[in-house]
């Protein structure tokens, strides 16, 4: 998977607490993970301290493909004031091999298809690491 470095703060920066702590160290170190739960099996994204399926307290961490299909995409125009500098940008629902569906920004490069595949890419900014998708044919086109 491809990674950006961004030379300057994110405009909306994660607010980070110590139960998703694991979550936003592994994506510094460009794993995408999120919680499994050991009673029930149910895995879910956001990470979560408690099972929303039967409220276990039991989870742990698994790294998820970052790959999938683009199942929605909606562009942005008028944006929240601190994206500003980032406008126009495209916002999306993908589908993860994973099995689960995840709210993310796309990076422009090809005009966004649904249904295609789409892949993750770590953007580093100065003072956090998030995490956006690229459609695969625009990597291609990159090459
Ligand atoms: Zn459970």
């Amino acid at each position: 998977m491809r990674s950006v470095r961004v030379d300057r703060p994110a405009p909306y920066p994660p607010r980070i607490s110590a139960a998703t702590r694991p979550f936003w160290d592994a994506l510094g170190d460009e794993r995408l993970t999120t919680t499994r739960c050991l009673d029930c099996g149910d895995t879910t994204f956001p990470p979560k301290p408690i099972c929303p399926n039967c409220f276990s307290t039991q989870l742990s961490w698994q790294s998820l493909s970052g790959r999938g299909t683009l199942y929605s995409y909606s562009r942005v125009w008028a944006g929240p004031e601190v994206f500003g500098e980032e406008l126009p940008y495209t916002v999306c629902v993908v589908d993860l091999d994973d099995g689960l569906r995840l709210g993310s920004r796309l990076l422009d490069g090809v005009e966004p298809e649904m249904g295609k595949r789409v892949t993750l890419v770590f953007v580093h900014y100065t003072d956090a690491t998030l995490f956006f998708f690229e459609s695969e044919a625009a990597m291609k086109n990159e090459s």
